[in-house]
């Protein structure tokens, strides 16, 4: 076993532990971090599939994300804006196809005013909400108890109301069904990216990509700490001891003993308790962990030889809570003559396809997307499908939120340090929660937390 010794040794090689050792390191401190996969990344990961380049975890940039706007920027990585000229698609209930532009989706009159309604409602609530404490507020309690869902029903009885606004959070955000997570969790994810209407507006929350794919964050970043970055590193066991801080840690892979003050784990909190902690942690850990899940999301790319919904006069921009893929964009990469979709099947409808053949799944996903973009959607010359719930070291996508009550039950102590043990993923995150800027933010405040201790 070979042995390192450093100041601190983070777990997890995504943009939060690296943006965690990337500013510890700034400050003097040696570190090393530990990866358990074979690639630099995480949960970003730009690949080559059958000659398409494609971003099969995170991509987008919104204009609220300043903590990643200044990595870009400090990393001199170039953004380019989501294809949006023309008009949207919105496939109602009966399976008609409308085409609309802004946001308001093209429904009933008495069902736009009970969305418009929502929206105005959600803003309020939200605004009440801080993103870094939402356990904080007066009815948190309250509100942690009803599921988005009933909560939604308690404020109309439109269901394509109901159904609309439930998507942007549910199906689009958390990728779990809005029965399966609190109200307060729902009013976190707005206030998170500022407000609900920021959330509707895919042209705000999905604004920007970067020029060659946003895993080049962590790339770059890990490229820059050299050789303190570990790949092939599963960590399996961490010991310490108890109240005493200062007595520090060692942390095991199977090849590596890495003896030091302080541990990051930087990986989403459901994996946690994948590792062995000798002694174990505290009871209150051991609880947290399990009001934790993963959401779960299929990001679909269909390649065609040209975008050719741009020439029907389509933005490549369409939703409909009745659809299989609720949402799908054009998703082209810049200065590529070829077109990409990318579309989303999200939680329940996700488990149904893949309980089908790869080929019956293919199918009924593309059936789905032409029904927006018509029949040429159906040919494309690359097709992939993302399957993080696959993946060992992610285990769904797109990350961790708490169950019914978990929320003002544990968050308050969801980033407290254990000792010498630190927590950083973007799952924790007030502002910019579940996006690569939270995580960005928590790798900032970790490092402070450690350089404030020692
Ligand atoms: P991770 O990226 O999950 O990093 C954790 C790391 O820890 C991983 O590399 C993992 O392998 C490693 N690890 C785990 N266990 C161990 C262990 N025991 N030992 C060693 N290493 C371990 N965000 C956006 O901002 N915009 C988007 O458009 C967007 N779209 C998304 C689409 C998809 C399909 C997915 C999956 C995510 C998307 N996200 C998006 C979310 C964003 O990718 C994540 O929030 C962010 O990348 C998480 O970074 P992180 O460092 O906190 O965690």
């Amino acid at each position: 076993m070979e042995r390192i010794d450093c100041d601190v040794v983070i777990v997890g090689a995504g943009a939060s532990g690296l943006t965690a050792a990337t500013k510890l390191r700034a400050a003097g401190k040696s570190v090393v971090v530990l990866e358990a996969r074979d690639r630099i990344g995480g949960r970003l990961w730009t690949d080559d599939i059958d000659g398409a380049m494609l971003e099969i975890g995170g991509q987008w940039v919104s204009p609220d994300q300043d903590a990643l706007i200044e990595t870009l920027e400090e990393l001199g990585l170039a953004t380019y804006e989501r294809y949006r000229e023309g008009e949207n698609v919105y496939i109602a209930e009966n399976g008609e196809r409308r085409l609309f532009e802004g946001d308001i989706f093209p429904v009933p009159a008495k069902t736009e005013g009970e969305i418009v309604g929502l929206i105005e409602k959600l803003d309020a609530l939200v605004a009440e909400i801080d993103p870094d404490a939402p356990w904080a507020h007066p009815r948190a309690k309250e509100l942690d108890e009803v599921s988005f869902a009933e909560w939604l029903g308690t404020q109309t009885d439109d269901e394509e109301a109901k159904l609309n606004i439930g998507m942007f959070i549910a199906g689009a955000m958390l990728t779990k069904p809005a029965h399966a997570f609190s109200a307060l969790q729902a009013l976190l994810m707005a206030a998170s990216a500022g407000s609900f209407s920021n959330l509707v507006d895919a042209d705000f929350i999905l604004d920007k990509r970067v020029v060659g794919g946003l895993q080049q964050v962590p790339l770059l970043l890990a490229e820059r700490l050299g050789d303190a970055v570990r790949t092939g590193q599963a960590v399996r066991t961490i010991r310490w001891t108890p109240d005493a801080p200062d007595a520090g840690v060692v942390v095991v892979t199977d090849s590596v003993e890495v003896h030091a003050k302080h541990v990051v784990l930087a990986l989403p909190p459901i994996l946690i308790s994948r590792i062995s902690y000798e002694p174990p942690l505290p009871r209150r850990q051991h609880q947290m962990h399990q009001h934790l899940s993963m959401g779960f999301v299929i990001k679909v790319h269909a390649v065609y030889e040209t975008p050719f919904w741009r020439e029907q006069g389509l933005s490549g921009t369409a939703f409909s809570p009745y659809e299989l893929v609720h949402e799908a964009y054009d998703n082209t990469n810049h200065d590529d003559p070829r077109g990409t979709l990318v579309g989303f099947v999200s939680d329940e409808e996700a488990d149904g396809v893949f309980s089908l053949s790869a080929e019956e799944r293919k199918a009924r996903i593309l059936e789905s997307i032409s029904h927006y973009y018509g029949p040429e959607a159906l040919n494309p010359v690359v097709y992939y499908e993302s399957d993080w719930g696959s993946e060992e070291w992610t285990r769904g996508a797109y990350a961790a939120s708490f169950d019914m009550g978990g929320l003002a039950r544990y968050g308050a102590d969801l980033r407290a340090p254990v000792g010498p043990i630190h927590f950083s993923c973007s799952d924790m995150a007030g502002k910019g929660y579940q996006h690569v800027d939270g995580a960005i933010r928590v790798g900032r405040e970790v490092a402070d937390e450690i350089l404030g201790t020692s």
